[in-house]
């Protein structure tokens, strides 16, 4: 059982690329912000919590992402592999990952992390804005405080994963099919 992270900061391409990596691997994508995404719209508690902290740009507490991851990997355990896309994204997650794979038999295989300056990520967030409405991708100061986040609390991430020696960095700033074969080259190793 493979597990990966495509790792980067908001609007970096993550999702696009996801669903090409597991349409090709066979992996099972688990996106936190889709899964989040899921109980908003189905109106549950933990959809109404998580609503608030998500439009103005901030985390959902780890517990509650831990605890979905938790559920989706002990229920699919007939899968050639995962890919997590927007998890982990404190340290606290990381070493909550790193426990929980150990338990399952299993490590993080690899770091796929897609590289993308400032500007371009308000401009793409600015663009899908357009395309899919997501409340918190309209507002110019919910990106800025979702950029500083990321500054704040996941890119620590880098160092943590360079220092378990599966860190692996790809040019974000490139065309879907560029970044798709770079991610490619590395999973075909
Ligand atoms: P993006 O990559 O554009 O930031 P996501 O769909 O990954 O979008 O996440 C949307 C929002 O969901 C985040 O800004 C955050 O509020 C919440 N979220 C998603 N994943 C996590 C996580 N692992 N930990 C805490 N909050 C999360």
């Amino acid at each position: 059982m493979k597990y990966y992270i495509l790792f980067g900061p908001p609007g970096a391409g993550k999702g696009t690329q996801a669903k090409q990596i597991v349409e090709k691997y066979h992996y099972l994508h688990l996106s936190t912000g889709d899964l989040l995404r899921q109980e908003m719209a189905a109106g549950t508690e933990l959809g109404k919590k998580a609503a608030e902290l998500i439009n103005r740009g901030d985390l959902v507490p780890d517990e509650v992402v831990e605890g979905m991851i938790r559920n989706k990997i002990a229920s699919n355990r007939d899968v050639a592999g995962f890919l997590f896309d927007g998890f982990p994204r404190t340290i606290a997650q990381a070493e909550a990952l790193d426990a929980m794979l150990t338990e399952f038999g299993g490590k993080v295989d690899a770091v796929l992390s897609l590289t993308l300056p400032d500007e371009l990520v308000y401009e793409r967030i600015l663009h899908r804005a357009q395309i899919e409405g997501r409340k918190d991708d309209t507002d110019r100061s919910i990106i800025e405080n979702r950029i500083a986040t990321y500054h704040d609390k996941t890119e620590p991430l880098i160092t943590y994963y360079k220092g378990h020696g599966n860190y692996r960095e790809i040019e974000g700033n490139d065309t879907i099919e560029n970044v798709f074969a770079a991610l490619c080259g590395i999973l075909d190793e």
